[in-house]
């Protein structure tokens, strides 16, 4: 497998609160990069968090971190925009909508001005809608604008089904695609483990999955509520999550993961972002996955577009 062409791997992150830093922070402990720049409307932020992070580098890989303007994002493979306003305790991540995508307006044709060429990783929530509205503002191709989606959302549940059956996550697989929020779809008609259907496997090993299937349900779907409700914010995982989707792209991996792209006729669905299994590699999104799905499944899918398309709707676009 190629790695990827560019002289050096650099990533320029947009936002440097919580979820940007976790991200920063995995990426330096993880090695992947090169070059961090790091962007915030309050600059001093940014520039505190490069100088911290860049102390810890005798620990880690050798790296340049550097705090700056939109002129970080020249020669960055991928432009990550973790900038605005976070879900609070009782909110949805759609009624953050209206002031995220005045904060994405503002952002993105910075970034154009600077690197054309990115690839543009959205994580602001609603980051569905976002990702649209970046799409649109940007006038980049599909591939080249993807959001973190329901990636996390997917281990979330692999990781669930792994520790019920007592088997290494890497052996579980399973989806959770549409919206990264309330109406998102856990696709149970796929879940496999080591390529034998769930119902087989049960039957296999004696273990139902009915007791568990509403508890993973509730736990994928409301992870982000419950962190939020005990310390008021997450950032870890979703930053890990970041880290590898930056991963399949900088090594052009050809990894199959759930981000968010534009919809372009498969299930019936066009002009919305959202989520479904896609190769992702060093050009972004190479092909979005439309497995078969069972009727509750597609219905569902097309019910989370529904929404989607109405909250796009509600910002004009
Ligand atoms: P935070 O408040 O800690 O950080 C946001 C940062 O953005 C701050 O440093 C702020 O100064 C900066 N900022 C605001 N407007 C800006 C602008 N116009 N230009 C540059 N910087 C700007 O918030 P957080 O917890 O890091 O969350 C960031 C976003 O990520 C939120 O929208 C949150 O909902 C979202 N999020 C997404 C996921 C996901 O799975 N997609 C998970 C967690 C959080």
């Amino acid at each position: 497998m190629q790695s990827h062409p560019y002289r050096h791997r650099k990533v320029a992150v947009i936002g440097t609160g919580l979820v940007g830093m976790s991200y920063a922070y995995a990426l330096t402990i993880k090695g992947l990069v090169r070059e961090i720049g790091l962007i915030n409307r309050t600059a001093a932020k940014a520039e505190g968090e490069a100088m911290d992070l860049s102390h810890g580098l005798p620990f880690t890989k050798p790296m340049d971190i550097r705090a700056g303007g939109y002129e970080m994002c020249r020669d960055a493979q991928i432009v990550v925009i973790t900038a605005g306003a976070s879900q609070q305790e009782g909110e949805t991540r759609l009624d953050l909508a209206q002031r995220n995508v005045k904060i994405v307006e503002d952002i993105v044709p910075k970034v154009m001005e600077h690197n054309p060429d990115a690839i543009l990783l959205m994580v602001s929530n609603p980051v569905d809608i976002l990702t649209h509205v970046a799409l649109k503002v940007s006038k980049l191709p599909p591939s080249r604008v993807i959001s973190s989606g329901t990636v996390l959302d997917t281990m979330r549940f692999r990781h669930l089904l792994s520790e019920y059956y007592a088997v290494d996550p890497r052996n579980v697989h399973g989806y959770v695609i549409g919206e990264h929020g309330d109406s998102e779809v856990l696709v149970w008609s796929r879940v496999n483990i080591a390529g034998i259907p769930l119902l087989n496997y049960c039957e296999a090993c004696g273990k139902s999955i009915d007791p568990k299937k509403e508890m993973i349900e509730d736990d994928v779907r409301n992870a982000a509520y419950h962190v939020i409700e005990k310390k008021q914010a997450t950032y870890y995982a979703i930053g890990l999550a970041m880290a590898r989707i930056t991963e399949a792209v900088l090594m052009n991996q050809h990894s199959v993961l759930t981000v968010g792209t534009l919809m372009q006729g498969e299930y019936g669905l066009d002009d919305v972002c959202l989520s479904l299994p896609c190769v992702v590699g060093a050009e972004g999104i190479d092909r979005v996955l439309s497995n078969p799905l069972a009727d509750n499944e597609k219905k569902a899918l097309q019910g989370s577009a529904r929404v989607l398309r109405k909250g796009l709707d509600a910002v004009g676009y």
